[in-house]
């Protein structure tokens, strides 16, 4: 048997004919850029979050941008501000902050739900700190209650990556309405993925800033041919909206086979070789990538590869020893290298059969 480790295919099937039809629909418009289906997408993923606000745009990276710089051009943070990061992040999370201008501080994670942990954030702290961003990572949100709680007593703006959390919620809040702005990420193979192509979007309750990171995702514009800001090419596609439009309906639906996929793992994966993903309070996990660990991590990995089972690892290098980060080489950041150095992530999408669910559990017992 084999099981890949995601079938993007697969994945995207069920939709094919709905999703056909939603393309045919923009192509029928003739309207192409920034149109109904946009302006529906946002209504409706603003609704899904729970937040007032949602703003399209081009990717995941660029939403997290849009964020910062919506708060620069309020006045709120300045070049050379420091936010609060944590190190066992995907690059973008940290990439956006450079790109803003601002000073990417990282904070080490909670070891047993890898989610930034709080008890690590006020020591790090300083005059010049503007923002925490915390990052929902592999699908739960961060410790949100304590994250909000230090940012209050700190006047900090939380600005969430929920670019891995679709869904999630922390004490039955969505990921996206937790903190003051939120970027999302609508990569392919993400829990709402767009098809053939990249795309993204912010959510907030705040007004001012929503309304600057709307002009700021078209040149700066707030109303035709006028530029208040100088702002970016980042705006939402009509056809990936249309099609996002068809997913974002099945989102709780595939969400749940995933949360099934893992209930299977938790219950059924018996190896002292290998420690399960643990759930934090109040979360509810959509497993955007199930993560496991071993101290034997390549082994196992070779095992599973050599039985049929594709993994990936989530991720391979920590941020702080790539060299895009060379300044960050040297500095030590055990618990997120130890994290980069044992993790890997079995196979889970919604599209995975009992069958295959079965047979990666049999392997993982049989290491
Ligand atoms: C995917 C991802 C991003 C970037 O999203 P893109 O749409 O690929 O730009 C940011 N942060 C995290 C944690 C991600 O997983």
């Amino acid at each position: 048997m084999k099981v890949p480790f995601l079938d993007y295919r697969a994945v995207n099937e069920p939709f094919f004919e709905e999703e056909s039809a939603a393309v045919r629909r923009v192509m029928e418009s003739g309207w192409y850029i920034l149109g109904r289906e946009v302006e529906a997408f946002e209504a409706e993923y603003a609704v899904f979050v729970g937040a007032k606000h949602c703003i399209g745009c081009a990717n995941g990276l660029d939403a997290l941008i849009l964020c910062l710089e919506g708060y620069k051009a309020l006045g709120i943070v300045a070049r050379g501000d420091e936010v609060i990061v944590p190190s066992n992040t995907y690059i973008a999370s940290i990439l956006a902050i450079s790109r803003a201008g601002l000073m990417p501080i990282l904070v080490e994670p909670d070891l047993n739900t890898y989610e930034l942990n709080p008890a690590r954030i006020e020591a790090a702290i300083t005059a010049k700190t503007r923002a925490i961003l915390p990052v929902h990572l592999y699908g739960q949100c961060a410790d949100m209650t304590k994250i909000n709680k230090i940012a209050r007593d700190h006047r900090l703006k939380v600005i969430e990556d929920g670019a891995q959390s679709h869904g999630a919620t922390h004490f039955g809040v969505h990921s996206g309405a937790l903190g003051d702005a939120a970027g999302h990420s609508f990569y392919p193979g993400k829990n709402l993925g767009a098809v053939g192509g990249d795309a993204g979007c912010v959510t907030t309750n705040d007004d001012d800033l929503a309304k600057v990171i709307r002009a700021l995702r078209n040149y700066g514009s707030d109303y035709k041919y006028h530029f208040e800001y100088q702002g970016y090419n980042s705006r939402l596609d009509e056809i990936q909206a249309a099609m996002m439009r068809v997913k974002l309906q099945h989102l709780d639906e595939t969400n749940a086979r995933r949360q099934q996929v893992a209930a299977h793992y938790l219950d059924g994966i018996k190896n002292p070789k290998i420690i399960l993903p643990q759930t934090g309070e109040g979360n509810q996990h959509v497993y955007h990538i199930f993560a496991i660990r071993s101290s034997q991590r390549d082994a196992l990995q070779n095992f599973l590869k050599e039985n049929g089972v594709g993994t990936m690892i989530h991720y391979p290098i920590p941020p702080h020893k790539q060299p895009a980060y060379c300044e960050w080489n040297n500095l030590s950041y055990p618990i997120s290298e130890k994290i980069h150095a044992e993790e890997l992530s079995l196979p889970m999408s919604p599209a995975m059969t009992d069958e295959e669910t079965e047979y990666v559990i049999e392997q993982c017992n049989r290491w």
